[in-house]
């Protein structure tokens, strides 16, 4: 279960030699922040509650990368779905892409999965994946988009889940360009 409030020990240490920055790292379950002796109360706390949440991000990120591999759900998928034809350059978990499911970059073949989706049916997983890979070959949502999309047979299930999931639009899945 990813938990969406981090609850770390927080250990707040202060210095005189730093001016400016702030920074935090984590170790375990404590969060380590060092701050300037300048810093007031009500601006620590909000700087730390912005790291928090910025570290346990990626302190999600890696974990999800390690135990749930998308690249072996992508070949599988591949296989059943597009005849082993996509070449795909990476396929990861995101813990930024809260407001869409997944995105896919045409030009540089990339996708990425919101890591909300690990807390949705496998099937649902599934879905997202196809429809980010299908738009590997066909950048917009065009008819023969869905009826490549559509060989998948759980696909209306699918979106009337993430539907009921509260993002009905069909571009809160995916059609944000990502740079690079
Ligand atoms: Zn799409």
């Amino acid at each position: 279960m990813i938990k969406e409030e981090p609850s770390y020990k927080i250990k707040i240490i202060q210095s005189n030699k730093r001016r400016r920055t702030i920074s935090a790292r984590l170790v375990e379950d404590t969060m380590l922040v060092y701050a300037p002796n300048s810093i007031s109360d009500s601006k620590l706390e909000k700087v730390i509650d912005k790291l928090k949440k910025r570290l346990h991000n990626r302190k999600i990120k890696r974990e999800l990368n390690k135990t749930h591999d998308l690249v072996i759900v992508a070949e599988t998928l591949n296989k059943e779905y597009f005849n082993n034809s996509l070449k795909i350059s990476s396929i990861a978990y995101a813990t930024n892409q809260n407001k869409v499911f997944g995105c896919c970059n045409y030009k540089t073949k990339k996708i990425l999965i919101s890591h909300r989706l690990i807390q949705m049916p496998i099937w649902v997983r599934n879905y997202v994946i196809i429809h980010e890979m299908a738009h590997l070959i066909e950048p917009n949502h065009s008819k023969n988009f869905w009826n490549i999309v559509s060989r998948f047979k759980l696909t209306e299930r699918a979106r009337g889940y993430l539907m009921a999931k509260g993002l009905d639009r069909e571009e809160g899945l995916d059609d944000i360009e990502l740079a690079g």
